[in-house]
């Protein structure tokens, strides 16, 4: 099987691998990947710095041609890459098809944001000098990327780096390179200069460590856990360095008595359970009025004996295999605590077997849930949500807000007064009405509040919040 190798000042580089396994059949091989050094960071590291004055200096034109260029690559091999990522990740094909569309669509609007970069011009308060306020691009930018969406997170975060005359050093999730080597692999063929992007594949506690204590880097982003985005800000802080975190969500869903049942069971059952879960906007506390708790309980649960958890590849699975041992591990674990916590498993939560080894797990249903107990509180990341009984919209409000996290909220009611309060009160990034929590679109910002993020927006024109710096130039004519 061919190694796919690091990228490093423009050459592909890197011996020992990294056999990438397929969670829907463990015995499947996804690809070889290369297994990097701490010297190999250090050595993309002074690549990127090398390479940063002329790319930070490069046209418009060309910046556009090379991401327009990568973006339409991605959409032509849609389906041979969406393949790639539902093998080596677990998610469904069309999740996975969708995802790489996805990237596709970041590619393309970062191309056109290079074509709309702007100044202002301000008369200065003193007569006869004009000021110039400019973005200029930060410098080395490291990316930090976890597993659960192989190709649209690093998109997202290396198109802006791009976009805005950066150079780059990227570390993808070890669970998930073959997405992140393709997405390299393109934009290099696509004419990028060598060292702009440089691509280390590794563990995150050798290689992501050894980026976290360069001094050469000037931006960092991350999105991961909650522990080592801690890990990437104190490191940040220390070197004095531009840092942006993602990090996890308890994501709440309120469903008040007045809510259309179907569409609030279809978007309880989506954002809890689809892609297995395992999203930061999942919906895993879903919180419910008394008037409509016993129905919609048992409409959600009817509808959860309906989704098929099956091999990634299959046409009728609607829900993939965890991903590996370990957060299966992790799933079940918290599936145990609640039981001792004392809630009630009103549906799923068995290990499945399928014709091929891998990690199925049937979607879970807590009721009889307390806000305060640690399934309502820390985050699972899997097929797990926990439904909490409230009395009114002022109990739901309150139960939705009192969490460590603030990513996504959402809520299902036909009422305009209870929907227009809830978006001007939840305390989240992203708020819902009558959708489910998960599910964003790519041109408009994304990111949470609280314990969930730490620094500017993701995504659309905010990015530029993160990938730039502003210069304010006064020039006496
Ligand atoms: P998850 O539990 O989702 O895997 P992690 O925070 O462990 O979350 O992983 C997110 C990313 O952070 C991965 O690319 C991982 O390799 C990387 N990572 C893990 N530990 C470190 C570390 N000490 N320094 C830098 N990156 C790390």
């Amino acid at each position: 099987m061919a190694l796919h190798q690091n990228l490093i000042a423009g050459e592909w580089t890197g011996g020992d691998a990294i056999p990438n396994i397929n969670p829907s059949d463990t015995n499947e091989v996804v690809g070889e990947y290369a297994r990097g050094t701490a010297d190999d960071m250090k050595n993309a590291i002074a690549a990127a710095k090398a390479a940063f004055p002329a790319w930070s200096r490069s046209g418009i034109l060309e910046r556009h041609a090379i991401l327009k260029k990568t973006a339409d690559e991605i959409l032509a091999r849609k389906d041979e890459l969406g393949a790639l990522l539902s093998r080596e990740e677990g998610k469904t094909l069309p999740e996975g098809t969708g995802e790489v569309i996805r990237a596709a669509q970041i590619f393309d609007f970062y191309a056109g944001e290079t074509l709309r970069l702007t100044g202002e011009t301000v008369p200065s308060a003193r007569p006869g000098i004009g000021v110039e306020i400019t973005r200029e691009p930060v410098g080395v930018v490291g990316i930090i990327t976890p597993w659960n969406f192989p190709i649209a997170i690093p998109a997202w975060k290396i198109a802006p780096a791009l976009a805005y005359g950066n150079t780059i050093v990227f570390k993808p999730a070890e669970l998930v390179p073959g997405s992140a080597w393709a997405i390299v692999d393109i934009l290099h063929r696509a004419g990028l200069p060598k060292g702009v992007l440089n691509l280390v594949m590794g563990k995150g506690s050798v290689v992501g460590q050894a980026m976290l204590d360069s001094p050469d880097l000037a931006g960092l982003t991350f999105t991961g856990s909650t522990g080592t985005g801690k890990r990437v800000a104190l490191a940040s802080i220390e070197h004095n360095r531009k840092f942006q975190l993602e990090m996890g969500g308890k994501n709440p869903f309120v469903v008040l008595d007045d809510a259309d049942l179907t569409v609030a069971v279809e978007a309880a059952a989506n954002s809890g359970f689809f892609a297995t879960g395992q999203r930061c906007t999942a919906s895993s506390r879903i919180i419910v009025t008394e008037g409509i708790h016993d129905k919609f309980v048992a409409a959600l649960t009817e509808r959860l004996g309906k989704i098929n958890v099956g091999h990634a590849m299959e046409k009728d699975s609607h829900v993939g295999p965890v991903v590996d041992q370990s957060q299966l591990k992790q799933d079940t674990d918290y599936i145990d605590i609640g039981r001792k916590e004392g809630a009630k498993l009103a549906f799923g939560g068995e290990l499945l077997n399928r014709a091929t080894p891998g990690f199925y797990l049937q979607p879970a249903l807590f009721t009889e849930v307390s806000n305060q107990m640690r399934i309502a509180r820390e985050e699972i990341f899997g097929p797990v949500a926990a439904v909490i009984r409230v009395k009114d919209y002022d109990e739901a409000l309150a139960t939705a807000n009192d969490t460590p996290f603030g990513l996504s909220s959402g809520i299902a009611t036909t009422s305009l007064k209870h929907a227009t309060h809830f978006k001007r009160n939840s305390e989240a990034g992203m708020v819902m009405v009558n959708l489910p929590t998960a599910g964003v679109d790519f041109h408009v910002p994304f990111g949470g509040r609280k314990g969930s993020s730490f620094g500017s927006r993701e995504q659309g024109k905010y990015a530029n919040e993160f990938f730039t710096v502003v210069k304010t130039a006064y020039t006496q004519a």
